[in-house]
């Protein structure tokens, strides 16, 4: 056995977390293989969540792409901190994991002959939650698409309003859909994109504004929790309640999309609407 061999063989000491096993089909799959298939499961096609440069370089031509307002940051207006953890060092923390600042990246870039805007959440940003500066950059980048006149497509992945700043928090959801319907007056197209999870005040405001509805096959969108909901109807939920296909057959969704046929699909309505 050659020195290398043996060498790359003993670094492996710790468990390989090269793989990763698929919830829905319990394959086990190799990481660089499933990146490769823009995070698709290639047994049973379940939908691992994509990061934002996942999602800027499979959709967006290269070296396209124009980030704006990277640079704004979020504050601590409440000084809140729960019993483990300040507020502030969960986003300094957050904010190395991703080396985001904010839980969206935002910009312009072309998919296919076609020039966007795009927002791009990340779930591994504090559950992709919302708090003034992702509520301040969404309604920027509405404003900016209105100035370029240009289409918005958001790709959405978030647990909700982010409670560590109340009530600034909320006030997004307002701030939002405002912009959405100034761009909306402007005569210029919005399509969102819902992917796994979709839920609380993100669902509630502009997930849900788009004059084409996308949902990611088997993504949860939806409000409250369903235990939530249940206790407070005291009714039983239907089975796949909060699923993509549950919105869609009960006309929330326009269409659910495989992640594969979604930059052809984009392509399309960019085209035809354009
Ligand atoms: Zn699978």
């Amino acid at each position: 056995m050659t020195a290398w061999l043996k060498k790359s063989i003993l670094k492996k000491k710790e468990p390989d977390n090269q793989w990763i096993k698929c919830p829905d089909c319990a394959e086990i799959l190799y990481k660089n293989l499933l990146i490769d298939n823009i995070n698709v499961c290639t047994r049973c096609g379940h939908h691992f969540r994509l990061s934002p440069d996942g999602w800027l370089g499979y959709l967006v031509n290269r070296g396209t792409f124009k980030e704006i307002n990277e640079n704004i940051q979020s504050v601590d207006p409440l000084d809140f901190s729960d019993a483990k953890e300040r507020y502030v060092d969960k986003l300094n923390r957050s904010m190395k994991k991703t080396g985001m600042k904010s839980a969206i990246i935002t910009g312009v870039g072309k998919i296919g002959k076609q020039k966007a805007c795009l927002g791009i959440m990340n779930f591994a940003f504090l559950g992709g939650s919302m708090g003034s500066v992702l509520g301040e950059k969404v309604a920027r980048l509405f404003e900016h698409a209105i100035e370029l006149s240009l289409p918005v497509i958001l790709i959405s992945a978030s647990g909700g309003a982010r409670m560590h700043e109340g009530i600034y928090s909320l006030l997004q959801m307002a701030k939002t859909s405002a912009a959405i319907r100034k761009h909306s007056e402007a005569g210029q197209l919005y399509i969102s994109i819902m992917t796994d999870p979709t839920t609380g005040g993100v669902s509630a405001s502009f997930s849900a504004l788009g004059d084409i509805m996308i949902g990611e096959p088997g993504a949860l969108i939806g409000f409250a929790g369903p235990r939530v909901i249940e206790q407070t109807i005291k009714q039983k939920l239907p089975p796949k309640f909060q699923t993509a296909e549950f919105l869609y057959d009960h006309g929330m969704l326009d269409m659910i999309v495989n992640r594969k046929e979604l930059k052809s699909i984009l392509i399309e309505l960019l085209t035809f609407f354009g």
